[in-house]
This record gives structure tokens, sequence and C-alpha cells, in this order.
């Protein structure tokens, strides 16, 4: 999109708000806001903000930071339009005042990888599959664990209450030019899925992050509250972000597809796959952020446990889904959504082309369910598990041999420090189920 197009929307849509929005380290959105006098300006790039108030990004003597919009991510809220007039948003990445990229942006940084894997003659697309819950709130208006639905997997109406937030989710998405796929309800109560459309890794974290957002505040209107907490209710399914990703060539091909190989896969595929898993337990500090992230990689809920890969079984970690030739690609089931996608791609795309530039051999696929194998048998199969904690993901980030080079050291030592704080403060809290367990028994 032009300035001049993005102009035209406003004058059109009567647009009298205008949000920069950007994300911190850990993948909140934050945001700006502005009134129509200083629009300009903003497109020029020319507002400024102080850096040192958000989380991960900089000290108080080099706070201020410019946001420069990204023209192609102008859109108009729909659920924002009120009395003929509108609200629009733009994404934009954070410069510092001497006109350079700041290297504690993560979409400067995903800009970065994105171009190093170019140079090694590749794309990246990526399309996420980011699952929730729509819970009810109280009185207060306070978020709970109750849901009013009791359907299961791909059920259908009476009995889904979700169903008419869900269908204004993806005409709101619709109307922002999300290409929605399919949507479904997922397997827990109150759980459900809305799939759009693959892209650029850069556009399909863009839209990650703005489905997210799009989701809260449409679920806010209804009354309920949509979260993409990973495991909220214990006993039943938790909320994964399947990432679906592939190379393409520079000439638009799609590096993963081979005709002539049994699985119709190509070498470039087997050793991005074989940097996956390799670097899987490493990454997984990324991609699963939360304390409450490994409540969700454990046994009997459709999440992975295991580093392994299989064409075929879901209780694996990289699955490979059964469309060939340009939809060729991988499915990296352990992400969830809390990830910043910014930084889960740059982590998982270095991760693959380790693979690729080490020469890495594939493991063998496993294609029997891996929670029926013994110890022994797991062990034979040189089959691991993905970390099991915050706190030993973290070790494990930090050991990561490509953590520095996928993210930078700024935002390595910025985003460690904050999850082991995260992590001290859990490991010192005193929770329900150690008095549930301790307190009158000793
Ligand atoms: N909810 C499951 C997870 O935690 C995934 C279910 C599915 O296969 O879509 O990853
Ligand atoms: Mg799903
Ligand atoms: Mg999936």
């Amino acid at each position: 999109m032009t300035r001049d197009e993005i102009m035209k929307i406003i004058a059109e849509k009567n647009v009298n708000f205008f949000r920069l929005q950007f994300v911190d380290i850990f993948g909140a959105m934050k945001n700006i806001a502005i009134p129509r006098s200083q629009i300009e300006k903003a497109l020029d790039g020319r507002i400024m903000f102080d850096g040192s108030s958000i989380e991960g990004f900089v000290r108080i003597n080099e706070s201020d930071m410019h946001l420069k919009p990204d023209y192609n991510t102008f859109v108009v809220l729909p659920w924002r339009s009120k009395d003929g007039y509108n609200a629009a948003r733009i994404i934009c990445d954070v410069y510092k005042p001497d006109g350079t990229p700041f290297v504690g942006c993560p979409r400067n940084n995903l800009k970065r990888v994105l171009a190093d894997a170019k140079a090694l003659g590749y794309t990246m697309n990526v399309g996420t599959e980011c699952e929730f819950f729509l819970f009810r709130r109280d009185e207060k208006g306070l978020a709970t664990t109750i849901t009013d639905d009791v359907t299961g997997y791909f059920d259908v109406e009476p009995d889904d209450t979700g169903i008419d937030c869900r269908r204004k989710i993806i005409q709101t998405l619709e109307a922002m030019g999300f290409e929605v796929e399919a949507s479904h309800h997922e397997g827990a109560e109150g759980q459900h899925e809305i799939n759009f459309k693959y892209a650029d890794a850069l556009t399909a974290a863009d839209n990650t992050v703005t489905f997210k957002w799009v989701v809260r505040s449409i679920a806010r209107d209804f009354n309920l509250h949509a979260t993409f907490m990973p495991k909220p209710v214990f006993g039943v399914n938790g909320s994964g972000m399947h990432t679906n990703q592939s190379l393409f060539d520079l000439d638009g091909g799609n590096a993963f597809f081979d005709e002539q190989d049994p699985l119709q896969l190509s070498e470039v595929a087997y050793k991005y796959i074989a940097g996956i898993l390799k670097n899987a337990r490493g990454f997984c500090g990324i991609s699963n952020p939360l304390v409450n992230s490994y409540k969700r990689l454990v046994a009997g809920y459709e999440a992975p446990v295991y580093v392994a890969w299989s064409a075929s079984n879901r209780s694996v970690l990289v699955r490979i889904p059964a469309s060939r030739g340009m939809g060729t690609r991988t499915e990296v089931r352990s992400p969830d959504p809390t990830c910043n996608p910014y930084l889960t791609f740059a982590m998982m795309l270095n991760a693959g082309l380790d693979g690729i530039k080490n020469d890495l051999p594939v493991p063998a696929p496993i294609n029997a369910d891996i929670f029926e194998l013994t110890v022994q048998e797991k062990i034979d199969a040189g089959i691991h598990s993905l970390p099991a904690s915050l706190h030993e993901a973290i070790q494990e980030l930090k050991a990561s041999p490509i953590a520095e080079e996928a993210l930078g050291p700024h935002i390595l030592e910025k985003y460690i420090e904050g999850k082991e704080k995260e992590w001290d403060s859990f490991r010192t809290a005193v929770t329900d189920w150690e008095l549930n367990h301790y307190l009158s028994r000793y």
C-alpha cells in the first residue's frame, strides 16, 4: 500500500484515530494512539516514544525511539467504528534517533534473520493455528474458567454458545483482509480454532499478533473472555500454536517438495526437519514462554512431549501434513500462542537453517504412537523429551548454539533476564497445590 492510498482511505472512512503498533520482546502488543492531525507525521516515521517504559527495550539514557510504519499493515478496525468515525492501525518498526533499526525490536530482528536466509537462497512461509478458549466473565467483568458450551471437536450448534462470537471474529478478520480458511470447535469445552491463510514469515507474525488482538476484542463485546493461555484448565487439552512452515526458493518454488522422493520431501526439507529436532529443546523457552506453557506439554492431550517427527502421527513434535506441491510443509506442534511469533519464527528458521548449513542427517520417523513406547524403546530410538519446566527451558535457551544469531545479543539477554524473574516469582510462590497436599497432612 502507498502513502497516497492510505491517505485516501483515511479521508473516505473518516479515520480520526490512528494507532501505531509494535510488540515488546515478550510479544505484548503496544500501541500509541494519535489523533487525525498527527497522521502525516506518523506516516513520515516522525512519532517518537519513550522506549525505557517498554519491557525489554532500553535503558533510560537511550530511550528516545522512533516508530517507522510499515504501510502494508495499515488497516481500518471494523469493531471501532462509531458515529461515522473510524479508527485504523499500522504496525511499526522501532528505530533509533540516528535512523538505524533498534536491535531490541522483534520485528526488526525477524527482518534481519529473513534477510540472512534470503542470502542463502530461501524465503520462509508460515501459517499458524492459534487455539483459544472462550470463557464467561463474572458479575465484576473478571475472567473465569467457566464455559457454557459442552460440545467437542468439530461439533455443531445448537450447544455451542461461542459460535456467534466465533462468527463475528471471522467476519471481522475478513473485513480486515484476512483469508479465513476454516474454523472449528477444538477438543476441549469452550476451545476454538480459526485458521487463516499462510503468508511470508513477517506478514504471518503480524497476522498472528493481530489475530489474537481481534479475538480478545470481539470476545469482550460478547461479554466473554478469550484466552490464549496454554493450559487454563487441568485435565483437558491445552491451546497450541501449531506452526506450519516451509522454505521457498527465490524463484518461487517450494524448496521442501521433491516428487521423486518416497515421501515427496526434498533434501532441504529433511535437513530442515533435522535442524528443528536438534534445536527444539533450545527454542522451547521462546516458543513456550510461560510457567504455564509446560503444563500443556504433557502426555495425553495432543500436545507434543517428545522430540521426534513423523509424516503421519500427531503425537510427535514435527508432523508433515498431507498436502504436497506448493503446500508441502512441516508442522511444528510445540509452540503455544503466548509466544512472541517474531522471535519464535526467527528461532525456528535458524534451527532449520542449522540443519541445511551443516547437512544434519534426519533421524528415522516415528510412526508409532510415542506415548505407547516404553522408556527403553524411547532411549533406543534416541527420542528426547522437551523441557519439563520454564526453568529447564531457560537453561536450554542459554546453551542453545543458535539463540544469539537468531535473536541478537540484546534481545537474548533481556529475554532471559525477564524469564528468570518470572520463574523465580513462581518458584518462591506457595501454590494451592501445595496447600491442598501438605497443609493438613504435616
Ligand atoms: N490442542 C492441542 C495442542 O495442545 C492440539 C490439537 C490439534 O491437533 O489441533 O497442541
Ligand atoms: Mg487444533
Ligand atoms: Mg495442527
